[in-house]
């Protein structure tokens, strides 16, 4: 094993980002193609620039925010979070009390790990399944939470989506949905309602991901409980800065739901040339990917790496050699290492998809000659 802890993930993100710099730096931004699905936005002008100042950036922006917020997530009010994460760990420090149970009802596992860090944070008990057959809500259960489109894209069902929700409200349990990429792909191409209209009482979305945003975290909900976890997130200042939410009402404005569309189109295209050489590829809804399990097995020869490592190391010679960037290389600690080509954003639009699929074809034939040199292979990631 080479990527063994969080540590050796950040330091894994920080040869990632200076490789990137090189590339910018010495070629140019339009030898990267960000394939991540996070384009990580800042739509800004000059006039609003000028307002950025840490009181009056919040009292212009703040307010704006909530017109754009509601309309993109339903709700009564939203609350602007430096991270989706953020979010959800003061939604768990509000609601939910030590030894109290909380269970989590998602397409497929496994869950973002901010929610079950959150919950040992507070030492509750936690629970997580992806068989809605399985799924029950326990004596003293203090949080239902459903996640609306897993860390690879897999969308809930709306009828269990539902189920789960009337399940936790006939207990009086509130619900929080963790909708970072949802409230976009499950409302965009899959037609459900926004989580809120669903019923749940706290939706949490990411401002960076499908959309034109920056990296943050923006929650919906009910004006009380936004209130109450509005007190938590400002106590340990886990709220967006005023440049972040400037960005994210920009952000929203200036998502486009035909981007989505267009790669709900596209991918089968990429899908279709990939399958020469991939037995194990799947489609996402708005692109491709390939699991660290299945990528193991689209590997013959000997080697001790973990299937997390032989997608790091393929992550990272695609941004070597072809600036692509894909979750794994840069990726926060405990991401999916799943690499996924996502088709819905910027970069994305203008690539000849034969040519893409010959720079990932070329990048794992590079894959397959580091792998008998675990020392190569370290140097690659690190
Ligand atoms: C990305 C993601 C998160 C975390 O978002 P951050 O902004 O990185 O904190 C949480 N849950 C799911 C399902 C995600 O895909």
């Amino acid at each position: 094993m080479i990527v063994n802890n969080s540590l050796d993930e950040v330091k894994k993100r920080e040869n990632a980002l200076s490789i990137i710099k090189d590339i910018v730096e010495n070629k140019g931004r339009e030898f990267l193609f960000d394939l991540t699905g996070l384009s990580g936005g800042f739509i800004a002008s000059p006039s609003e620039l000028s307002l950025l100042e840490t009181y009056v950036g919040p009292a212009i922006f703040e307010d704006a925010l909530q017109e754009v917020g509601i309309e993109h997530m339903g709700g009564e009010k939203v609350l602007p979070l430096n991270r989706t994460s953020s979010g959800i760990l003061a939604t768990i420090l509000t609601l939910v009390e030590k030894d109290s149970n909380v269970v989590h009802y998602l397409a497929k596992l496994p869950a973002h790990p901010s929610i079950p860090r959150s919950c040992n944070l507070v030492e509750a008990n936690y629970f997580e399944t992806d068989v809605f057959d399985e799924f029950t809500i326990p004596d003293n259960t203090s949080l239902v939470i459903v996640t609306g489109s897993t860390m690879d894209h897999k969308v809930i069902d709306e009828d269990e989506f539902k189920a789960v929700i009337e399940m936790a409200h006939e207990r009086n349990i509130p619900v929080m949905v963790d909708d970072a990429s949802g409230a976009r792909l499950r409302t965009v191409v899959f037609n459900q309602p926004k989580a809120c209209d669903l019923g749940a009482d706290i939706a949490i979305t990411s401002t960076d991901k499908l959309m034109p945003g920056p990296r943050g975290g923006l929650m919906a909900g009910s004006r009380d409980l936004i209130d109450e976890i509005k007190v938590k997130v400002n106590q340990f200042g886990l709220e967006a800065q005023p440049p972040a939410v400037l960005a994210m009402v920009n952000g929203i404005k200036n998502f486009n739901k035909d981007n989505l569309v267009n790669s709900f189109e596209r991918k089968d295209q990429l899908f279709d040339l990939l399958k020469e050489k991939f037995n194990h590829i799947q489609k996402t809804p708005t692109g491709v990917m390939i699991t660290p399990e299945d990528l193991t097995k689209e590997i013959d020869i000997d080697h001790d790496l973990s299937d997390n490592d032989l997608a790091f190391v393929f992550s990272m010679l695609l941004l070597r050699n072809h600036g692509i960037i894909t979750i794994p290389a840069v990726g926060m600690p405990g991401a999916s290492a799943t690499i996924r080509f996502d088709l819905s954003t910027s970069d994305a639009f203008n690539l000849d998809l034969d040519d893409l699929s010959e720079k990932i074809f070329s990048s794992f034939d590079e894959l397959i000659s580091a792998i008998p040199n675990e020392d190569e292979c370290k140097k690659i990631i690190f």
